[in-house]
């Protein structure tokens, strides 16, 4: 047998809303599951009188209480539920209970300030652009605040009205079992307040946002890498209600360059010399992306011998140094020769033959050597 509403409450039958109001508030509090921790009774006591409550606090559910019992109730749109209204007043002690903690009827017209949304989009910059810096003209579209309703929506003299689906609370809830489970409104996305159809301002047609074609300018800093991203501040999507706008970010693509390759700050070269210069040593120039690098190779230099220049790299981020460059020596084999050239190659092939160990020669060498 389901208890008795009115003893549920301890009111007698012909008790007047706030009497039953009161009695409610006393009992939620005695029996609240917050502080009766793992007390099953004291729960169970809870929900029913918060039960109680929702039929008697509802004058048409109280009629047909009154006059069909719980029987009646049954079937007849009665006691479907918790229609957290009622329960608005009760926030305080219910709290995140019935799954609206925090869910305050928003009211004033500020509580709709919504911050735009934050914007991303890629960039593709050439690698003397990222090792300069550059400043990069943009042409995007993106939603912004409407001008003529400041991003509210609202024809001029016309007020938010509170979301009915919702009641103004931003949440509804779906029963399950017990317990509601809520959910931002659909209606209104959580805001509480709706700009009814009439009220709409025309030009945004109630949106609060428009789309608008914007042509801006970007400054990037010298140092940038692929994948890193730029934050520009307030060029993101418009807010509403006056909301400030999101930001915009930037991903970065820098494109490759046929000479120099890029690891962090350091640049990579490859420097083909001669045959005559590796054995002879020489000095070179090596022309980088901002100035002219001498550098010594050493006679006797192998192909792959790598020389390293400080601070002749890419430029660091936010600083005033700079990586450093690695220069590798590619030996170049000469593959047409002339005459003269063919002449002397082979002079220089005979002498090898008795001082430069030359591939399985080497080898032939160094077992020579063993033996001397
Ligand atoms: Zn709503
Ligand atoms: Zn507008």
């Amino acid at each position: 047998m389901p208890k008795d509403y009115y003893d549920l409450l301890g009111v007698n039958r012909e008790a007047d809303t706030s009497e039953i109001k009161k009695a409610y508030r006393k009992i939620a509090m005695k029996f609240h599951p917050d502080k009766n921790p793992g007390d099953k009774e004291a729960e169970e006591k809870f929900k029913e009188a918060a039960e109680a409550y929702a039929v008697l606090s509802d004058a048409e559910k109280r009629r047909i209480y009154d006059q069909y019992g719980h029987q009646g109730l049954k079937g007849n749109g009665g006691f479907g539920g918790f229609d957290q209204t009622i329960f608005a007043d009760f926030e305080d002690i219910l709290g995140s209970f019935f799954g609206f903690g925090g869910g305050r009827k928003r009211q004033s017209s500020g509580s709709r300030v919504r911050p735009g949304r934050d914007m991303q989009m890629g960039i593709k910059i050439t690698f003397e652009e990222a090792f300069h810096g550059v400043e990069k003209t943009l042409d995007l579209t993106r939603p912004e605040a409407c001008d003529s309703c400041d991003g509210s929506g609202l024809k001029k003299g016309a007020r938010l009205q509170t979301c009915g689906t919702c009641g103004g609370y931003g949440q509804v809830q779906m029963q399950s079992g017990f317990f509601a489970i809520s959910r931002t409104c659909p209606h209104c996305q959580g805001a509480g307040q709706v700009v009814q159809p009439g009220d709409q301002c025309g030009e945004c047609r109630g949106k609060g946002l428009i789309e608008r074609q914007r042509s801006i300018t970007v400054p990037i800093q010298a140092g940038v890498d692929t994948g890193m991203r730029v934050r520009v501040r307030g060029q993101g999507e418009g807010g509403l209600f006056g909301g400030p706008a999101g930001d915009l970010y930037l991903v970065i693509q820098v494109e490759e360059h046929p000479d120099f390759e890029r690891k962090d700050y350091d640049l990579y070269y490859r420097l083909p010399i001669g045959f005559s210069q590796a054995a002879l040593g020489t000095t070179v120039e090596i022309q980088t992306l901002d100035k002219a690098v001498q550098l010594d190779i050493p006679a006797g230099t192998q192909s792959g011998t790598r020389f390293r220049v400080r601070h002749a790299g890419f430029p660091v981020l936010g600083q005033k140094t700079h990586g450093d460059l690695f220069v590798e020596a590619i030996i170049h084999t000469p593959t047409k020769l002339s005459k003269r050239e063919k002449e002397i190659f082979l002079e220089l092939a005979k002498l090898e033959e008795q001082t430069t160990p030359i591939g399985e020669r080497s080898v032939f060498q160094k077992v020579k050597d063993l033996f001397q």
